[in-house]
């Protein structure tokens, strides 16, 4: 009978998740100490206590559009429901698929014209490889170390992150070469060195494990969840110029880049004549408001399935109510010219306030920002190292930091030793000027 209650106590909703509901990267027990989340709006959520949270990191920096829906999006969401609720890709073409690949194909530079939509940024990562493969007839994909390419058996393969890698060892044919990230880097004191010596690295190893084993070079086009590390100008036009030398292919994943973030629709945007071979994408594209993720591929890998299965596949892909969700949310984000108030307002406030934070105190290194993707290092003042090193339990100071972070009323991920910022696209200057005078303060 409780079930169909119309409403249960805050308490009633503790106990039900202490006893059932599992997590994904956490020991499921801290369910016990999340806050219960019960409204939302704009770029602020409520707890089950009133309490009001602005959203630092647009939940997993998914909510780029913030956490009220315009009608126009619920509007095409019903009508969808109302028309086809679900037809299976295989069988039947919805319009609103066929709308949203040529839109996408209008949006993105150069020839990116083929477009398939999984469910969610692991699964189209998962399907990028499973072209390269499929094309190239080689095996070999290479990542980045401080990466993540989501959470299913091949892109967990893909991933560097080892504090991602539990299953890591099960998915084979990935190699791991070096991000050229000089701040923390053994090999370099500038951009410029970093940068040179990662690209010499790379084709050494690319010389090494032989080109003619390898399908493609998989990179975030900015690694996000490792840190908004960017990368120094040359390094992605590099990877692009090697890829074209020996035959490999190019694949950016964009899953948290994509659609705005960074100012740009895609990140790759910002390197002088990259256009990826495959481009993968999600979070953005509906503003998570559905599960829908996006794999783009060029003309010539277009073709080449034109005869031929890609092999990927699952019911759930190209949903329709996804699908009109995107296709609805881009018009939106279009409308509202969000690209434009990223490049214009947001980055302009994120990278003084930063800027600030890291000339204030002596335990903030340095910070990272591109549009509305930001992050700030922090480390130990007595060695100029991380405060801790990545995956490590928080130390006491951290733990304090956390707690302040949250009383002080900003809510989202927290990845020390690193402080990510990164807020709705649609947030006013008002409220990002007040989130970082919390963050200030915490
Ligand atoms: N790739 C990148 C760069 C990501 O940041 C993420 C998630 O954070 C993923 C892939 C996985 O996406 P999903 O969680 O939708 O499977």
């Amino acid at each position: 009978q409780r079930h169909w209650q119309s409403s249960w106590s805050a308490e009633d909703v503790r106990k039900a998740a202490v006893d059932h509901a599992m997590l994904t990267w956490s020991p499921s027990s801290s369910v016990s100490s999340l806050p219960i989340l019960e409204r939302a709006e704009g770029v602020y959520v409520y707890d089950s206590e009133g309490k009001k949270y602005l959203d630092w990191t647009s939940e997993a920096v998914c909510v780029n559009l913030g956490h009220s829906v315009p009608e126009s999006v619920k509007e095409a969401m019903l009508e969808q429901m109302e028309q086809t609720p679900f037809v299976y890709g295989g069988i039947g073409l919805v319009p609103v698929r066929a709308k949203l690949s040529a839109l996408l194909a209008e949006l993105a530079p150069g020839d990116l014209n083929g477009f398939l939509f999984p469910s969610s940024g692991g699964e189209a990562n998962d399907c990028a490889i499973r072209l390269a493969r499929l094309y190239t007839g080689k095996t070999k994909i290479f990542n980045q170390y401080r990466s993540y390419h989501g959470g299913t058996l091949a892109p967990l393969g893909a991933t560097g992150d080892f504090r991602r890698r539990f299953a890591q060892d099960s998915a084979t044919g990935f190699v791991k070469m070096f991000n050229p990230e000089p701040h923390f880097f053994r090999w370099g004191d500038t951009d410029e060195k970093a940068c040179e010596m990662a690209l010499s690295c790379l084709e050494e190893q690319i010389v090494a494990e032989g080109p003619s084993t390898i399908a493609a070079i998989m990179v975030e086009s900015i690694p996000g969840s490792a840190g908004v590390l960017i990368p120094a100008v040359g390094f992605m036009e590099g990877i692009r110029s090697l890829c074209n030398q020996y035959g490999i292919l190019m694949i950016c994943d964009e899953v948290m880049t994509g659609f705005g973030r960074t100012g740009s629709l895609f990140a790759f945007q910002h390197f002088e004549g990259v256009i990826p071979d495959i481009v993968t994408s999600a979070k953005g594209l509906t503003g998570s408001w559905q599960p829908l993720s996006m794999v783009g591929v060029r003309q010539p890998l277009k073709d080449f399935f034109k005869d031929k299965a890609t092999g990927w596949g699952s019911t759930f892909q190209a949903h329709p109510v996804a699908m009109a969700c995107g296709y609805a949310s881009l018009k939106y984000m279009l409308e509202k010219e969000l690209l434009s108030h990223v490049q214009r307002v947001i980055q302009p406030v994120m990278i003084e306030e930063l800027d600030r934070l890291v000339s204030k105190y002596d335990f903030v290194k340095q910070a990272r920002c591109v549009g509305a993707f930001g992050c700030l290092d922090l480390i130990d003042p007595k060695t100029g190292e991380r405060v801790m090193q990545l995956g490590e339990p928080l130390t006491p100071e951290m733990q304090t930091f956390k707690k302040a972070f949250n009383a002080e009323g900003l809510i989202g991920f927290l990845r020390p030793p690193q402080v990510h910022c990164a807020p709705p696209l649609i947030i006013s200057e008002g409220e990002l000027r007040d989130g970082f005078q919390r963050l200030d303060r915490a």
